[in-house]
């Protein structure tokens, strides 16, 4: 089951040097959190690099 997920905002994330995160698109090395809404109070992050933050953050914001 889809569960529907709602962008929130985009957050810096640093990257601790003994376990680094990759951007979940791309596989470069993660620079930002994406916080999405998920319902019942439940919000759930993935972490991009610049680029697909930018992009995940641009294409949820075409409305405003
Ligand atoms: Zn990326």
């Amino acid at each position: 089951m889809m569960m529907n997920r709602i962008f929130t905002s985009i957050r810096a994330y640093h990257n601790l040097s003994n376990s680094p995160r990759v951007c979940k698109d791309c596989d470069q090395l993660a620079t930002k959190d994406a916080l999405f809404d998920v319902g019942d109070g439940i919000a759930v992050i993935e972490r991009y690099c610049d680029e697909c933050a930018k992009t995940i953050e641009n294409s949820n914001r075409s409305s405003v």
